[in-house]
């Protein structure tokens, strides 16, 4: 893996601010892929990792209305994004995101990023009937993060495993092949943890399961779990000499909040990662001057379904 230094060309040490100010900037290739934070920062839960802090109480971004999302949906049509992510906050918590998975699917490929502890057998009939009724794959990502109650509850809350098992179960009944999200919260070697998922979803019922481990970001409640960024976690341009920068999500994407138009879900917290009010405001280059870049730099693609060195996939 790459590391980090705080260097000039001449090998000489440059400060942080130095840094920040001159960070690398990305330039959007191409807005393949558009982003909703259809769930503002409302979740049912509220996660010791959380990177943007969500729980029931934290409306500082509230719902995507159906209105809205629709009007960006036609915006991207003309930009030729290829497909939509819906993330919160927990997404089926907005009561019209059924609404706006069917608008959605008449444009392109959906992907939404859930808890899965919301699943009335209501909501999964009519996702059954608008993944039939498209063209377009409707792609279901769920976040668990132990392959037990005793890993996972004391970071997303008791009773989360169960629950979100319960929702994987359904799913895998009706024919989803749910995508498995991981924080990695353990020290040493995956291939323990991805075996013992592995056999976990199998004995549930679910016998090609398809798992992502995640890197932590360390930000909003993660930073009062395990500690925020070092003062070196900064994005060089040495360090993008060389890199590919389609690793980047921001590289192919942008994310429509209820405020306007954000470089990437990641950067939510920050109001200088807000580009506009419209997708045509923020097609432009945004500058790597955050820690979290550091994060993307090192394991690419954090947020897509596009496989990572990080992640593991069981259907191949
Ligand atoms: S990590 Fe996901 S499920 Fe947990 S509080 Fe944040 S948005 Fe909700
Ligand atoms: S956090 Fe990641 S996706 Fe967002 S601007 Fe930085 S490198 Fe790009």
């Amino acid at each position: 893996m790459p590391t980090s230094d705080r260097s000039n060309s001449c090998g000489n040490p440059v400060s942080l601010e130095v840094l920040q100010t001159n960070a690398p900037r990305v330039a959007l290739a191409a807005l393949d892929t558009l982003w909703f934070q259809v769930g503002g920062t409302i979740c049912n839960l509220r996660c010791h990792h959380c990177f943007i802090s969500c729980s029931p109480e934290n409306d500082k971004f509230r719902f995507l209305s159906l209105d809205t999302c629709v009007g960006y949906l036609e915006e991207s049509r003309a930009l030729g994004v290829k497909e939509y992510y819906f993330t919160g906050g927990e997404p089926f918590a907005n009561p019209e995101m059924c609404d706006i998975l069917e608008r959605t699917l008449e444009f392109g490929p959906a992907t939404v990023l859930t808890n899965a502890t919301l699943f009335r057998d209501a909501i999964l009939d009519r996702l059954q009937f608008i993944d039939n009724a498209s063209i377009y794959s409707l792609e279901l990502r769920v976040s668990l993060d132990g392959y037990s109650a005793e890993m996972n509850d004391p970071i997303r809350g008791e009773g989360t495993f169960d629950r979100a098992m319960d929702g994987v179960r359904k799913l895998a009944a009706r024919g989803f092949l749910p995508i498995l999200t991981i924080a990695r919260t353990w020290d040493g070697p995956d291939d323990d943890v991805l075996a013992a998922f592995v056999k976990l979803l199998r004995e549930n019922g679910y016998q090609r399961p398809r798992l992502k481990i995640l890197p932590l970001l360390k930000l909003g409640a993660e930073v009062n779990r395990s500690g925020g960024y070092g003062a070196g976690d900064f994005v060089t341009h040495t360090m993008m000499r060389e890199y590919d920068q389609s690793r980047l999500v921001c590289s192919a994407a942008r994310l429509v909040t209820d405020q306007g138009v954000w470089v990437c879900p990641i950067l939510l917290d920050s109001p200088d990662a807000k580009m506009g009010d419209s997708l045509a405001d923020a097609l432009r280059a945004y500058p790597l001057r955050h820690a979290a870049c550091y994060t993307c730099w090192q394991y690419g693609a954090i947020c897509s379904n596009v496989a990572s060195a990080a992640t593991a996939s069981t259907d191949a």
